[in-house]
């Protein structure tokens, strides 16, 4: 029994079962990880109670004396792990880092251009009614349906039509690399900043698997839980010409206190992240997506109207396209939740399917692959979810198949 059982039963049966969720299913949806102990001891700390509006050395409370040391160090590891030339690590949030990157830019009504939400955008890259569409005028760019990928002959010829301030590459369902180099030159030709959201992709970048998108971008946007594995939070890096800007744009423009204990834990998390360990698990996310992308285009599946988009993956995550399945996104999430394993259904550009149902599936592997889980576990995996995809299936034998994965790689064994 902890403090948290004695004091409040209810909430601690259910992060007792949230803990039993994690560890006997498998965690499949991209955006997710699995935070090492010390990461969430750190975001447990007594930090949790300190007020700090300012910046190290530069606050408006007193007592700031270790909370500055912790947010400098969080600085100094992310500036150097992605070799930017400033680090803002207070954002509450990836939605929060992109609000006051856009805040620090723009004024209300300039133009920004991003990737069409149901094309794989996300919400801040100017969705309708997300502050980004609504405070600013937004021209979205596409994936080209042959290819899955983005047409960046569209976005060159948007950009010289409508000039945007700002143009943010980034992505959330996509599964390929976007060429940053030709992004900045078609922003330079318009005189826009180029605004890279890597919070998907930015674990693979710190392992020099993914090419760095920071000596491309004016201002580079991340969440610290996705790939790259610690606590649920943003980061902001820039030049050291958009320093200034971008610091008051978060505090006081956007947010008041920093969050000095998630702060701490980034700062492991970013520890973490340069060590060779991290490299060689970013390395086992990309070799099972690959895997997983391979099984389902396979005969046994494409029959059934299954497809993958693109054709492939360069990164953490599958999508897959079930335009032609007679079983759709939600029927499939459903599914798979059914047999244990998690993922979430996605919109597929030019999807028939109406959003609450869609006709695709996000699937990534950061989750499985800090998990231990290496090739052969992937094909497992793949193989379960192809079965899964058939119009008949043997819930119980999946279910069964997916335990054993589970309990071969356990997870919070402490815990
Ligand atoms: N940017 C991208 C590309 C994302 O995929 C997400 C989250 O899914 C965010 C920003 C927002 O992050 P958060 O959920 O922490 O606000």
């Amino acid at each position: 029994h902890t403090p948290l059982h004695e004091l409040d039963p209810d909430v601690a049966a259910a992060v007792d079962a949230e803990l039993h969720r994690q560890q006997s299913t498998l965690e499949m949806i991209a955006s997710e990880n699995f935070a090492p102990v010390a990461v969430m001891e750190a975001q447990g700390s007594v930090l949790t109670n300190k007020y700090a509006e300012g910046y190290p050395g530069r606050r408006y409370y007193g007592g700031c004396e270790h909370v500055d040391v912790v947010e400098q160090i969080a600085i100094d590891r992310i500036k150097e792990l992605f070799g930017a030339e400033h680090a803002n690590v207070q954002p509450h949030s990836g939605a929060q880092a992109n609000a006051a990157a856009m805040f620090a830019l723009l004024k209300p009504g300039d133009t920004i251009m991003g990737l069409n939400l149901a094309h794989g955008g996300h919400l801040t890259h100017g969705m309708k009614i997300n502050f980004s569409g609504k405070l600013y005028n937004v021209v979205a760019y596409h994936v080209d349906d042959a290819t899955g990928q983005v047409d960046m002959a569209e976005v060159e010829r948007l950009a010289k039509e409508s000039r945007p301030k700002l143009i943010v590459a980034g992505w959330s369902a996509y599964p390929r690399q976007l060429d940053f180099a030709a992004f900045r030159r078609i922003a330079d030709e318009v005189g826009a900043y180029l605004m890279v959201d890597m919070a998907h992709f930015a674990g693979l970048v710190a392992a020099g698997l993914h090419p760095n998108p920071v000596p491309h971008a004016h201002v580079v946007t991340t969440t610290t839980h996705k790939t790259l594995g610690g606590p649920r939070g943003g980061v902001i890096l820039c030049t050291a010409e958009l320093a200034k800007k971008i610091n008051s744009a978060v505090f006081p423009g956007q947010q008041g206190g920093p969050l000095e204990h998630v702060i701490a834990a980034k700062a492991v998390s970013f520890k973490v992240a340069a060590s060779e360990e991290f490299r060689e698990r970013q390395q086992r996310t990309l070799e099972g997506a690959k895997i997983i992308a391979e099984r389902l285009v396979q005969d046994d599946v494409s029959g059934a109207g299954v497809s993958v988009l693109s054709g492939g993956t360069d990164v953490h995550l599958v999508l897959v396209d079930l335009r032609h399945s007679e079983l759709d996104g939600q029927q499939a999430e459903d599914r798979l939740h059914e047999v244990g394993i998690t993922v979430n259904r996605n919109a597929v550009p030019n999807d028939p399917r109406p959003p609450m149902v869609t006709s695709g599936l996000r699937i990534g592997t950061p989750a499985l692959a800090t998990r231990g889980f290496r090739a052969e576990d992937f094909r497992e995996v793949a193989d379960v979810i192809a079965e899964v995809l058939k119009p008949a299936y043997d819930a119980q034998a999946l279910k069964g198949r997916v335990s054993a994965l589970a309990a071969k790689h356990p997870l919070y064994p402490g815990l």
